[in-house]
């Protein structure tokens, strides 16, 4: 037998004190730029966790954050965890209503806010009445006038703590450590709660050579939100690991990103395809030195194959799909290619780069189609369902568990074909693909297919009734600033032709100035559907 030493949170942040106490974490907050070594961030850590604990915190409570990526936000990661109780990350572009649900579906007893955000806060001040503390994550010496009370000062709470306080060693790994909550196509958020063990397993995933493979050599910039699957779990990974860490802080722009890879010589930075796109469109204009990136990952949504092609090919920077959700830690599945697919034409690599990838060591996957378990053969559509140590079983406290958890297996939404290589592509969301006479047309496909178009910023297709196919797509297309108004639909529809069969190419185009999103930048296609379900009653009067 073996020993059965219980995984613990808090365990990575003394291994960064013992063994990595000099390694640096570059922070951006509101005034400006600072750096901190992994010896005071674990100082200030622990002072948080002992002031929590004289603030009254218990084991099993929610702590809630809405903050974006700085030292004191990675602080509140290990500190909450500290006093064994739940790090809440909220994410701040859900709507007013939603941030109040999930504070109080979570039960949040107290809130760490940032400056910029107190705002918000404030004006939801009657709709959570059983907050009973805030602690605002501030660079100035002295508190503003605020109606949320009592209001402490981060800083000045640091120093009430003690530096030498001892994170609990004898913890259930099965308990609780974090939550967050995803956004459901109708109705409210629901949460998901991360163990001990789970995070810890996911960040060791994070580390696989094959995986993400974080190290210590790596300077990473989560530009992903820490408020959105805690930044796909990479600041515990890169605190374990010892790598030097870059927050980009507040509202950043994609010159601020390019500036930081720049002077911080990043490695690994993390986000989803539209800080991508911004931050191409930053590297067209004016020159970087982007030549200490080894990847950056992209997740989040799919990323269209010219992007991948104008990073790997004009900037010279590896790219790295990746899939995840909320209910996955997130990452489960990655683009690698395997060694002899290095024989491969680019066209051909180009193709399984713009895949999701396949599964990371430690997760499962079978996929159900109409018949089954599908092919391998890169056809045959059927819905992703996953199993791993780092994947949910059940949402917290939501009845919507049911449908989603079915047999031990995560029921993802998401429909995909494999290829012979074992190489996930997504198709489309159930909800989102699109049925013209009884067959199915991916949604994503066409939307990949038109983000080639040069002169196409992005675009999003979806499925708009039609008195005689059921359903038809229709494109939304937003031009790059320099092409609008000059382009013909007619160019655009000549452009997919050759690339799709007949009935896949949308029966028309509609030009946008921008496509509604999600909170986490995602095409809000429900919204779109809604604008634009008389698209053919207008079109035939018109
Ligand atoms: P969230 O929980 O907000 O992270 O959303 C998870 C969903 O995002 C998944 O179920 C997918 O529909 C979508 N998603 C995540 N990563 C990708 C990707 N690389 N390509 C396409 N869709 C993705």
């Amino acid at each position: 037998m073996m020993m059965n030493v219980p995984f613990r949170v808090t365990s990575m942040l003394e291994h960064a004190e013992w063994y990595f106490a000099k390694k640096e974490v570059t922070s951006r907050t509101m005034s400006g730029i600072r750096k901190f070594s992994y010896r005071e961030i674990g100082e200030r850590t622990r002072r948080l966790s002992s002031a929590l604990k004289r603030l009254g915190v218990q084991k099993g409570e929610r702590v809630g954050t809405l903050a974006w990526n700085h030292h004191r936000h990675l602080e509140a990661y290990f500190a909450i965890p500290g006093v064994e109780a739940v790090l809440h990350t909220i994410n701040i572009r859900l709507s007013p209503q939603h941030i109040a649900y999930i504070i109080n579906h979570a039960d949040d007893q107290i809130l760490f806010v940032d400056q910029d955000i107190l705002p918000l806060v404030e004006a939801l001040k009657d709709h959570i009445p059983n907050v009973k503390a805030f602690i605002l994550m501030t660079d100035e010496d002295e508190l503003p006038q605020s109606p949320l009370q009592p209001l402490y000062h981060y800083e000045k709470l640091l120093e009430t703590g003690d530096p030498a306080y001892e994170f609990p060693q004898n913890v259930d790994e099965n308990d609780p450590v974090g939550m967050c909550y995803t956004s459901a196509t109708t109705g409210n958020p629901k949460g998901v709660t991360y163990t001990h063990r789970s995070t810890v397993l996911h960040s060791m995933s994070l580390g696989l050579a094959d995986g993400g493979s974080v190290s210590e050599s790596d300077v990473l910039m989560p530009v992903v939100p820490m408020f959105h699957v805690n930044a796909w779990g990479l600041p515990y990974a890169a605190t374990w690991f010892g790598s030097k860490q870059v927050m980009p802080g507040p509202r950043f722009t994609p010159q601020l990103l390019a500036e930081l890879i720049e002077m911080e010589k990043v490695t690994f930075a993390a986000g989803v395809p539209t800080i991508w796109m911004g931050l191409l469109q930053e590297l067209e204009q004016n020159s970087y030195d982007t030549s200490s990136i080894r990847a950056v990952i992209c997740g989040g949504s799919a990323a269209p194959k010219g992007m991948i092609k104008t990073f790997e090919e004009k900037h010279n920077i590896p790219f790295m799909h990746a899939y995840g959700m909320t209910e996955t830690s997130p990452l489960v599945i990655a683009t690698r290619l395997k060694t002899y697919q290095s024989d491969l034409d680019d066209e051909a690599k180009l193709d399984y780069k713009a895949k999701q990838g396949y599964v990371v060591q430690g997760v499962e996957m079978k996929v159900i189609g109409a018949n089954g378990e599908v092919k391998w053969d890169g056809h045959e559509m059927g819905e992703l369902l996953l199993r791993s140590n780092w994947i949910a079983d059940e949402y917290y406290n939501d009845d919507r568990t049911e449908g989603t958890f079915n047999d031990g297996w995560l029921h993802t939404g998401d429909v995909v074909t494999v290829d012979e290589e074992g190489f996930v592509k997504i198709v489309d969301r159930t909800k989102d693909l699109i049925k013209s006479g009884g067959e199915w047309i991916s949604s994503v496909d066409l939307e990949n297919a038109i983000m080639a178009f040069p002169d196409v910023f992005e675009a999003s297709v979806i499925a708009v009734p039609h008195p005689e196919w059921q359903e038809r797509p229709l494109a939304c297309v937003v031009l790059k600033p320099e092409a609008k108004g000059k382009v013909p639909k007619e160019d655009i529809v000549e452009f997919l032709r050759p690339q799709f069969a007949k009935w896949w190419i949308p029966d028309d185009i509609v030009f946008m100035d921008e496509i509604p999103k999600t909170s986490v930048g995602k095409f809000l296609k429900r919204t779109l559907r809604d604008q634009l379900k008389d698209h053919y009653m207008t079109t035939a009067k018109s």
